[in-house]
């Protein structure tokens, strides 16, 4: 989109809200920002409208109030059905557009140029998780496991459980060793050029490997190399799964063997799967078919969930107010429940952390590890 069409989508926001605040009630940035106005989405519109109708300058200032965590919250109590994130988005987009680059998101940029990967780690490391797999595994191959990023580097164990589950259930699974960023922080960072070269990179490697099919434990990569990658016109035939979606439809097609664990879990829906994505029914049926396993849902779930403060790039941006958040959704987990499940490598990290802060006897766990320890009971 030309900066003109954005700034016509922008105005649109602008016009439908009627400035009502329902929004802000649910807003996990504004909770641990002392409920100042402009931390808030009411408050993003109102900067939004100043920066469109001139008011404010394009400047650092602006820039900082963009960073949320994208959660999409708000835009669930919205009372005009606004998708807020997207105005946000576009936000980051005008502003990087206009040279408006924080430092901290610079460097984010440039990490992804340089090591391929947000985290400024050499790409040796964000592989060394498949270095752990008994075996090594095939480079080529029709069905693709992609760790990303996140999982690669800050959750190794989830990579490996994933590789194994995937490969117990079909076989032959290959990685790609030298796995490119998807690009969805360059998205998130509103530099559209640099998601789209990044994410047709991460394309074409997967069809060099002879994707048909990629299963992905990351719902941002989801997003990246799927729908957005699709939405902007970026052609691939590759088909790009969640886990959550792949087992669900191994489950229905009767194709998932039989799953038993004595347990008592929690599940918290990541913001990108649940609200975005629209997946929240698909992990609950596939852990309800866990037999001995009881599921106790967390106070605020599914489209209602509340947010770990990992996402949107908020977590480089303000990592004490991120970890704040971590620590209000832990209040949220039912009594006497020590295990916690989850779907997203951003969320494990950031309630695994936040667990970890507390001191609490809670085990954090992604998706496939607890099937792949249901599988082999
Ligand atoms: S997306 Fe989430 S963090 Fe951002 S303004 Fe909306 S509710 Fe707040
Ligand atoms: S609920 Fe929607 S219409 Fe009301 S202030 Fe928030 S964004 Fe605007």
């Amino acid at each position: 989109m030309s900066s003109k069409d954005l700034t016509s989508k922008l105005s649109e926001y602008i016009e439908s809200c009627k400035k009502c605040g329902f929004c802000k009630a649910v807003c996990p940035v504004l909770k641990v920002s002392d409920h100042i106005e402009t931390y808030g989405p009411r408050g993003r519109i109102l900067l939004l409208q100043g920066l469109y109708e001139g008011l404010l300058k394009p400047r650092e200032y602006l820039a900082r109030r963009l960073y949320c965590t994208l959660c999409g919250y708000c835009s669930i109590k919205c009372i005009s059905g606004l998708e807020l994130t997207e105005a946000y988005l576009i936000g980051r987009t005008l502003l990087t557009e206009n040279g408006i680059v924080l430092d901290v998101i610079g460097n984010l940029i440039k990490s992804i140029v340089s090591t391929d990967n947000p985290y400024n780690v050499d790409p040796s490391i964000k592989a060394m998780w498949i270095d752990y797999l008994p075996e090594k595994p095939p480079t080529k191959g029709r069905v693709v496991y992609w760790a990303g990023c996140t999982t690669s580097i800050r959750r190794p164990d989830s990579a490996l459980a994933a590789y194994e589950l995937i490969k117990s259930l079909v076989g032959d699974v290959a990685v790609i060793d030298s796995e490119p960023c998807c690009g969805w922080p360059l998205y998130l960072a509103g530099d559209v050029v640099g998601y789209r070269s990044q994410v047709s990179k991460a394309l074409r490697s997967l069809e060099g490997c002879g994707a048909g099919v990629v299963i992905t434990t990351c719902p941002a990569c989801t997003r990246s190399l799927r729908d957005k990658a699709r939405e902007l016109g970026i052609k691939s035939s590759i088909k790009v799964y969640h886990i959550v979606e792949w087992l669900y439809e191994l489950m229905k097609e009767g194709k998932l063997p039989k799953l038993q664990l004595e347990e008592t879990i929690t599940y918290h829906d990541p913001c990108e799967l649940s609200r975005h994505m629209k997946v929240f029914k698909e992990p609950r049926e596939i852990i309800r078919s866990i037999q001995g396993l009881k599921l106790v849902e967390m106070r605020g779930n599914q489209l209602e969930s509340n947010c770990c403060g990992g996402g949107g790039l908020y977590l480089a941006l303000d990592a004490d107010k991120s970890s704040n958040i971590a620590l209000n959704r832990l209040n949220d987990v039912p009594n006497g429940v020590k295990v916690l499940v989850t779907a997203c490598p951003s969320c494990e990290v950031q309630l695994n952390t936040a667990v970890r802060g507390k001191g609490l006897e809670l085990e954090v766990l992604d998706i496939s590890e607890l099937i792949l320890r249901s599988l082999n009971k």
